[in-house]
């Protein structure tokens, strides 16, 4: 018997609206001005928004090329039809290094041991290996350590199976005089490498460093956050647009006199108010820190803005809406667009003591992703 599934309505408890527009208008935005190419970086699911939506939107905006951390957020994209360069760059163990070099996924071995792996999966695949290897410079997370990259670079052009296609590093701190000494370690990185017979391209700026500083845009920037609307400097934004709304329906609603309580902590009602029930909680990322203190977080529903009340649940959460007349079926915006009064992204970080990429990326698997304006 065939299963019947809702046509119209989604069947999830809350749907995130993914502007493929914004995504695309953002990138194209951010290429000019940098003046550069632009790598889009599609990591972590898109920033929880979907890979292959943020991927097609951002190649749509004029991106050159995609990059992400896992292999295997590579091959989904592969799988997915898109034949864009793609540099991936954590080479973490077990990671599906001959399926992503087999389907011309550029790679970052940032150690002699990495690289072996890599040469040894090309050569199993029947190809050349493109490598772009990232060199530490200051911010001591991932990179080959600069007394490694003589070694490094003197295996890469000895190793048959791959080709050194660039050479780069990752940027720390938010101000260009963050920035010099890194560059300058990157070019002595690059003019060893060319010492050796290599002729790599270079790049280093993200978002906010190639926002800041033109000096890091070098010959393609790796742009994430911003893509997806994330102003790189709150206070000075280049103009983005919002790319995320987050929304639900209100399932339930009760009247509250004062005196009762609300949710698992007992959160005194201190006057009447009416409760509106909503499906979506900290398993779907509406953190318990977003209730949790004098100042809780607020959603808005029929372009009003109400807070949260009572801790958070797992799959439930609790709006104090007042004497506002709210109704099961209303909208419940939880995050969209500030300049339709809905509740920012930026909003949420300062609410949560956190950042935007880290709101985004927390929204859960019980949320439906819905691409719109494609
Ligand atoms: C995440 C990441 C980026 C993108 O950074 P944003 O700040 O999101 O633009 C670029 N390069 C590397 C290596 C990254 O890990």
């Amino acid at each position: 018997m065939a299963l019947l599934l809702p046509a119209t309505r989604p069947a999830a408890p809350s749907t995130v609206a993914v502007s493929s527009n914004a995504i695309r208008d953002n990138t194209a935005l951010l290429r000019s001005r940098c003046g550069t190419p632009v790598m889009a970086v599609v990591k972590a699911g898109g920033f929880g928004l979907g890979a292959v939506t943020a991927a097609r939107a951002a190649l749509a905006g004029g991106a050159d090329e995609l990059g992400v951390a896992t292999c295997t957020e590579a091959i989904e994209l592969r799988r997915a039809g898109i034949e864009a360069p793609i540099l991936s760059w954590m080479l973490h163990d077990d990671a599906p290094i001959r399926d992503a070099v087999a389907l011309g996924v550029r790679l970052a071995p940032t150690s002699t041991a990495q690289l072996a792996r890599v040469a040894e999966a090309a050569l199993s695949a029947g190809v050349v290996a493109e490598i772009e290897i990232e060199v530490e410079t200051g911010m001591n997370r991932s990179g080959a350590p600069r007394a490694q990259w003589r070694a490094l670079f003197e295996a890469a052009s000895a190793t048959p199976g791959v080709s050194v296609a660039g050479i780069w590093t990752h940027l720390s701190g938010a101000a260009p005089e963050h920035f010099t000494e890194p560059l300058a370690q990157l070019d002595e990185a690059l003019a060893l490498a060319r010492s050796l017979g290599l002729a790599p391209r270079r790049h280093a700026g993200a978002s906010l460093a190639a926002t800041v500083d033109p000096r890091t845009r070098l010959d393609i920037v790796r742009l994430g956050a911003s893509i997806f609307g994330i102003e790189p400097v709150p206070d000075r934004p280049v103009g983005l647009t919002p790319v995320a709304t987050w929304e639900t329906r209100v399932s339930q609603t009760r009247d509250a006199r004062g005196g009762q309580t609300v949710g698992y902590g007992r959160t005194p009602v201190h006057t009447a108010t009416r409760l509106a029930l909503i499906p979506v909680g900290y398993a779907d990322g509406i953190s318990r820190r977003a209730s949790a203190d004098r100042h809780p977080m607020t959603v808005s529903i029929g372009g009003r803005r109400f807070p949260l009340i009572g801790a958070v649940s797992m799959d439930q959460s609790v709006i104090e809406a007042g004497d506002a007349p709210v109704m099961p079926g209303d909208r419940v915006v939880l995050l969209g667009d500030p300049a339709r009064g809905e509740p920012s992204l930026s909003e949420w970080a300062d609410a949560l003591g956190t950042i935007p990429q880290e709101v985004l990326t927390a929204i859960g698997p019980r949320v439906a992703r819905r691409e719109v304006d494609a």
